[in-house]
């Protein structure tokens, strides 16, 4: 199938539109960088792996859920974003850096919410999926895949 897809991309400012402030951090991926595999996905909501390469962070390897559309519950601009809240608690932001994934399943398709409720509500959905699924073990493996292992 489409997966794994791995990819590696610098972490840009986003909209500042209050992931954040929502508990809900998502580092956007610069999308000139990303390969055409992960910016020819369907909109939607996805989980791997991710590995933020930055100077004094501790480099580990962690769950991510992933959104790639155009966040329609926000705008109704058609410029693509890709988005990774990493399921880790970081002690600081991590603008600049690059951050490494791999991609290894589909949760769902984007969708527009009528509230910002009903969001974070699906959001704690996803994240659930992703963080049980990337325990099976076929999709835990790729947490030590060498990928990451070039860097550590
Ligand atoms: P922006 O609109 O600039 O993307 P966000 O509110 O989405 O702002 O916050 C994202 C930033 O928060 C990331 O770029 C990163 O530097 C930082 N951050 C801290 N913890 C996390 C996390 N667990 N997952 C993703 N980003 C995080
Ligand atoms: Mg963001």
């Amino acid at each position: 199938g489409d997966f794994p897809v791995y990819a590696s991309a610098k972490v840009v400012t986003g909209f500042g539109r209050g992931s954040k402030q929502m508990g809900i951090p998502t580092a956007n991926l610069n999308p000139e960088e990303l390969p055409k595999e992960i910016r020819d996905l369907p909109k939607g909501v996805y989980f791997g792996w991710v590995q933020v390469r930055a100077e004094g962070l501790d480099g580990g390897v962690c769950k991510m859920v992933m959104n790639i559309g155009n966040r329609p519950t926000f705008t109704d601009s058609d410029a693509i974003t890709v988005e990774v809240h990493i399921l880790h608690e970081y002690e600081t932001d991590f603008y600049d850096q690059v951050a490494a994934i791999v991609v290894l399943g589909f949760i769902r398709p984007e969708m527009k919410f009528g509230s910002l409720d009903a969001l974070v509500e699906r959001i704690g959905e996803d994240i659930k999926i992703a963080k049980s699924s990337l325990e099976e073990e076929v999709l835990k493996s790729y947490q030590t895949d060498r990928f990451f292992r070039m860097y550590r």
